[in-house]
């Protein structure tokens, strides 16, 4: 039938314009079918739960003074754009001179190593001082904590906080609401700002300390468990392109995500807001609510006419009826797809 024909692919096209409408790019109308059937979700934290601006909350210095190890940390982030190296930068009073700074390694997971003044500093977390051979000493103060050691000396470390989005308890219970049955945060921070977020947002389990690699890991590892869940990862740094890739749904963030994970991505949110996750999901829905309608619809009339048909008591001008104007209807059925009520 044509009505079948023509209103499928204008209910998906309706569809991804309504989604566009509330700031959800979706890549195709496969993921469009894929949102809708969303069973378990995965997100990084930082960036994604968390605003992603960090600021400097505490400094303990072991030798230098806290300017003095501000400025170390700052030099040697200087090149990085990781949320955490903006942070040190900003809490930093004295223009930075990068020509001080030279040999830059950036260490996924773990932060950066940098010649400065020609002295070998390394800047990050625990991993990284036992990459170094430093021994750090542990923060009471809750934050990520950045360690400094120059030339194999601890010289104390830096603790940045994050704040959570506002909306980002809300997004997860309307998205449990919509169908979520498990929902897991994997990031590269400490346990206990793990643990803390995943408290306040009410995420079913997380997992911290890893490395990108880990998070692809666990994601397959997921996937084994729960074969017959629809798996979508929120991300939106470097590290997150390949989980993006691996999991059913990638969705990245538009305004702080990186180029990496908007290319790894087949759902774009283009206002960072994670309650466009949810909106995403029923607008999905109730496209292919639509499409349904029009299935069920196209193929009835079809099946009725041909039998009132075979019977004599069909005429050529309701068969007529039965093609073109079961088309025009299932076309407006399809231009539902487009308008759906989210909060
Ligand atoms: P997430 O998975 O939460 O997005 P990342 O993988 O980017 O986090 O980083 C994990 C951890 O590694 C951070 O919490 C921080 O402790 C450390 N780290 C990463 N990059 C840097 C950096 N440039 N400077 C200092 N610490 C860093
Ligand atoms: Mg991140």
């Amino acid at each position: 039938p044509c009505a079948l024909v023509v209103s499928i692919p204008l209910t998906f096209f309706a569809g991804i314009g309504g989604a566009s409408r509330k700031g959800i790019l979706v890549k195709g109308s496969n993921y469009l079918e894929m949102l809708a059937r969303i069973r378990m979700v995965a997100l990084d934290k930082t960036g994604t739960l968390t605003r992603g601006d960090f600021s400097v909350t505490a400094v303990h210095p072991e030798m230098l003074s806290e300017q003095e190890l501000i400025e170390l940390a700052a030099l040697a982030e200087s090149y990085s754009d990781h949320p955490v190296s903006a942070s040190l930068r900003n809490a930093c009073a004295k223009p930075l001179d990068k020509a001080r700074v030279s040999n830059v390694e950036n260490i996924a997971g773990e932060g950066i190593s940098a010649t400065v003044d020609n002295r070998m500093v390394y800047a990050g977390n625990e991993k990284l001082m036992q990459r170094a051979g430093v021994t750090s000493k542990p923060c009471e103060k809750s934050g990520t904590i950045v360690h400094i050691a120059v030339d194999g000396v601890y010289m104390g470390h830096i603790v940045v906080s994050d704040s959570i989005k506002p909306q980002s308890a809300d997004a997860i219970a309307r998205m449990k609401a919509g169908g979520v049955k498990k929902t897991v945060m994997l990031t590269g921070d400490h346990r206990c700002v793990a643990a803390e977020v995943a408290q306040i947002v009410n995420i079913d389990e997380f997992h911290a300390e890893l490395l990108p690699t880990d998070k692809v890991k666990i994601v397959e590892e997921l996937r084994k468990e729960h074969p017959e869940y629809t798996i979508a990862f929120i991300g939106d740094g470097i590290n997150d392109a390949p989980v993006l890739k691996l999991a059913d749904v990638g969705i990245a963030m538009g305004l702080a995500g990186s180029d990496a994970a908007m290319e790894a991505s087949d759902v774009i949110l283009m206002n960072d807001n994670l309650m466009a996750v949810a909106d995403g999901m029923s607008v999905a829905r109730n496209t292919l609510k639509i499409v349904m309608q029009n299935i069920f619809f196209a193929i009835g009339v079809k099946f009725i006419m041909l039998l009132l048909g075979a019977l004599g008591v069909a005429n050529m001008w309701e068969a007529v009826f039965a093609d073109v104007g079961v088309t025009v209807l299932a076309i407006l059925n399809a231009m539902r797809a487009m308008h759906v009520k989210t909060k």
